[in-house]
């Protein structure tokens, strides 16, 4: 029974001082807060933003990082976990391999067993307790889109080149006021957002927002669109922002706003996803049967390779799945398109599907 905890620890042991590199291989789009780990913010990895992620001081000798919204990751493996949607086990072996450790098969069944360890100790259930009460508040003190005092939020999908008026789904919500504080918690001003509520089947995981000028603008914040931090025992991985009610078919798409532009151009029930980390994650809602997936296209590649994986993920599980890319090639100076430029550039023509002669 202990040989599975020895094993661990082998790797455990054998990772420690080389987390760094480690990461470089297994993470590579950390690659910047790996060159100054504890000083460097960058964007999360998996819910987006500018600078909500880093990995601590000591991250060559424990693994470990923090994103500001999606919680601390104590060691490295549970930051690949959350990162890579894996399990406990997967993260070992691939800890493993990148050391050069053969695991030994038989070994893996008894370390499925063994559950990550939980963060929860009494500070983060005060933490946990006190947030709660926050979400609650924000939730309760935002209105619908159609109110009047939601003008702000009507000008800005109007401004990006969408129809200002959207369904009243309950996910989609405006607050007038809404606190927006730097990396460090610094309170820089009082904004009115576009808040989403982030759910994983019927359970709210947290909000996200898009903090904006009372003229429609997006606000001159650092992050203007940012998530709220998560209870530290609800993962963010798997979630979607679940705009409308999806039938047979259901369409997803990384931004809020992209999801929009699909809705608009095809009248399709489309989930944002938020980021192609979650993209990649998305766990599909039982009832769907086939899956259209609005991907961006990337310098990086990191929508196309994020619709990729989500795409095999849904055919593993029986769900046709469908990429639709925007046609490349970028722009010299364009980072990535998204089905939001198309409609802007093209029309709504573009979205038809093409004849599969
Ligand atoms: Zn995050």
């Amino acid at each position: 029974m202990n040989t599975t905890a020895i094993e661990s620890d082998v790797v455990r042991n054998a990772a420690r001082g080389a987390w760094l590199s480690v990461l470089d291989s297994l993470a590579p789009e950390l690659e910047r807060a790996i060159e100054n780990p504890g000083r460097r913010h960058i964007g999360c990895p998996v819910h987006g933003g500018n600078d909500g992620f880093r990995l601590f001081r000591d991250a060559d000798i424990s693994g470990g990082g923090i994103c500001n919204s999606c919680g601390a990751k104590p060691d490295g493996f549970s930051l690949l976990m959350w990162l890579r949607g894996w399990s406990f086990p997967e993260a070992l072996s691939a800890v493993a391999n990148e050391l050069g450790i053969s695991t030994d098969s038989n070994h893996k069944k008894p370390i499925v067993k063994r559950k990550p360890v939980a963060f929860d100790n009494s500070k983060s259930s005060v933490d946990d307790a006190k947030l709660k009460v926050i979400l609650r508040t924000v939730w309760q003190e935002s209105k619908p889109i159609s109110h009047p005092e939601a003008e702000p939020v009507r000008i800005y999908l109007q401004s990006r080149g969408l129809d200002s008026f959207i369904p009243d789904w309950p996910s989609i919500r405006f607050h007038p006021n809404m606190q927006y504080r730097d990396e460090d918690g610094k309170l820089i001003g009082h904004f009115p957002a576009m808040l989403a509520l982030v759910e994983k089947g019927n359970e709210a995981i947290t909000i996200h927002r898009t903090f904006l000028t009372q003229d429609g603008r997006k606000a001159l914040v650092d992050s203007p669109k940012k998530m709220m931090p998560a209870l530290s025992n609800k993962l963010v991985v798997g979630s979607a922002i679940r705009l409308g009610n999806p039938g047979r078919v259901l369409c997803v798409a990384e931004g809020i706003e992209t999801a929009l532009a699909v809705l608009e151009a095809t009248g399709m029930v489309t989930w944002p996803l938020i980021s192609a980390t979650m993209m990649s994650q998305f766990l599909i809602p039982s009832g769907v049967e086939k899956l259209i997936i609005w991907s961006d296209l990337d310098r990086s590649f990191a929508g196309s390779f994020a619709a990729q994986k989500l795409a095999e993920r849904a055919k593993a599980q029986g769900v046709e799945a469908v990429i639709r890319e925007p046609k490349g090639p970028l722009p010299a100076d364009v980072k990535s398109i998204d089905w939001l430029d198309v409609l802007n550039q093209q029309g709504p023509n573009a979205f038809a599907l093409r004849s599969c002669a």
